[in-house]
């Protein structure tokens, strides 16, 4: 379980189950995006009001900013059930048409990934979301027959990390759409103390402030983090988080002040050395550094970039003074 990225983990495991304790079943728990929250509410009563089903929601910001727990706490406000897939999940129309039909009248269907629905059951959807109809193809050729069919009215939240991805025709079929900010340091300090609590923890403010600094704004990643330093100051220590030996975890986790994990300063290195600080375009950079695109874009970039140590111009992405100062280098002249 790699815990400085804030990738979900595929299989149920134990940091699946500890998401399952930390996250937050009412609002006043779900700390931060204040905008989003009250937006939300202001949609889920007006369509509470006029009994009707809201409209389709589509969010979107980095793995472990707090989507999915946004779908539950939709799903609780307007009280109803909701129904939990992935894009790539559905494979085919009829793995769609299974799942609209088996939903509850006015319940949430939550798609994560929605930018990796595959296009024909995309194309599924549109009616669905519209109309609340389903058009199958039954047979092939000749003989091949559509079949209307209609579904329960359900709210689509959509979850993506990649806003971008999103075809024009599915966006234009959300009723609004929200992005997911990192979290402030205080933001995720409330988070860390919450957790603590939940988990029994003793910590010393300063301990949470240090993990809080390295946890990337993620609340996913502090919750993680918090667990991994439970475990020295269980096995190091005597049970208590301490300053002392949060730093010592860090440290032997190999996450430094700012939380950079060894692949993040690879990147950046990769940058700096093997392309002069660039522009480095995303395929050259991914193949010198053996990661995957996906990775590069959706975990390491964006907290380099909010961190202000990558840059993105027309021509590629390039290292900033910054970045060559954390690394202990001396920035180039004229280097903004
Ligand atoms: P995403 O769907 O964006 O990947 P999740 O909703 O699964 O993220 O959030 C991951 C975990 O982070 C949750 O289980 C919860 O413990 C914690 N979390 C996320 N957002 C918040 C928040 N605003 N306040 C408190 N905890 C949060």
């Amino acid at each position: 379980m790699s815990i400085g990225n804030g990738e979900k983990p595929s299989k149920i495991n134990n940091e699946d189950i500890l998401d399952l304790t930390l996250r937050p079943k009412d609002w006043n728990n779900y700390i931060g995006q204040e905008a989003l929250k009250q937006n939300l509410k202001v949609i889920i009563e007006a369509a509470k009001q006029r009994k009707e089903v809201p409209e389709h929601l589509l969010l979107y910001g980095n793995p472990g900013l707090g989507k999915t727990t946004l779908a539950h706490l939709i799903a609780q406000e307007i009280g109803t059930d909701i129904r939990i897939t992935s894009g790539p999940a559905m494979e085919k129309a009829g793995d769609l048409a299974a799942i609209l039909t088996n939903l509850t009248e006015g319940s949430i269907l939550f798609v994560d990934e929605i930018h990796r629905l595959p296009r024909l059951v995309e194309e599924c959807l549109y009616p669905a979301m519209e109309d609340f109809k389903l058009n199958l193809v039954l047979g092939r050729g000749p003989m091949a027959r559509i079949m209307e069919l209609n579904v329960p009215r359900f709210t689509l939240v959509g979850a993506t990390t990649r806003l971008a991805s999103i075809s024009g025709p599915l966006r234009s079929r959300f009723g609004a759409t929200f992005g997911l900010n990192f979290y402030e340091t205080e933001d995720i300090k409330k988070i860390l103390k919450r957790s603590s609590q939940i988990l029994g923890i003793e910590t010393e403010e300063e301990a949470l402030h240090t993990i809080a600094k390295t946890s990337r704004f993620t609340p996913r990643i502090a919750n993680h983090l918090l667990k991994r330093v439970r475990d020295f100051a269980q096995v190091r220590g005597e049970g208590k988080i301490t300053q002392g030996i949060s730093k010592s975890a860090l440290a032997a986790l190999e996450i430094d002040e700012l939380g950079l994990t060894a692949n993040d300063k690879r990147i950046l290195e990769a940058v700096i050395h093997k392309f002069a600080g660039g522009p480095v375009g995303l395929k050259t950079l991914a193949s010198a550094t053996a990661e995957e695109e996906d990775t590069i874009l959706d975990i390491y970039e964006p907290y380099l970039m909010r961190l202000g140590f990558i840059a993105l111009t027309p021509r590629g992405r390039v290292a900033t003074r910054l970045a060559f100062e954390h690394l202990g280098m001396k920035a180039p002249k004229n280097l903004f």
